[in-house]
């Protein structure tokens, strides 16, 4: 199947989780061009921020296959992929994603995600969010990654 054919896939599914009443995204992992994960934003349905379509489709795929490991798969998604789905791709490995509507054109429907992305380009001090960093006087914030060589241990 051609890219565009996996992404009309993606928008006809994102049209139906649409007229369910959920948000109009959808996303397909895709290995060999076969389908190994399907999702779709289930954010109304579960009350979690983290339901993108993205994301779901990325679990779905490593259940799927047995992995988390995603190299080599290719993502396909109806619009643009959001900074929480872009970091859950980067974190699964897959190097290709093809979308529908850009980032750009979906900030006529909604604006976050283009918020999001300039967001990241501002320096941490000139975000909304704010991340401030508050080690513990007596725990080394490093220790759960070597817990054998811990103090506590
Ligand atoms: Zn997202």
């Amino acid at each position: 199947m051609t890219h565009q054919a996996w992404v009309a896939q993606c928008i006809e599914l994102a049209l139906d989780n649409a007229r369910q009443g959920q948000a109009p995204f959808a996303a397909l992992v895709v290995q060999d061009d076969r389908r190994v994960g399907t999702g779709v934003n289930d954010v109304k349905a579960t009350q979690d921020v983290a339901g993108h379509a993205e994301i779901r489709a990325l679990q779905a795929a490593a259940r799927h296959l047995g992995t988390r490991r995603l190299a080599g798969c290719v993502l396909y998604t109806s619009c643009e992929p959001c900074p929480m789905c872009l970091g859950a791709i980067f974190w699964s490995g897959i190097t290709q994603v093809y979308y529908g509507l850009s980032v750009a054109e979906q900030a006529a429907f909604d604006e976050l995600p283009a918020f999001q992305y300039a967001e990241l380009c501002r320096a941490a001090h000139e975000r909304r969010v704010q991340l401030v960093q508050a080690t513990p006087d007596n725990l080394d914030p490093r220790d759960p990654f070597n817990p054998s060589r811990s103090a506590g241990a």
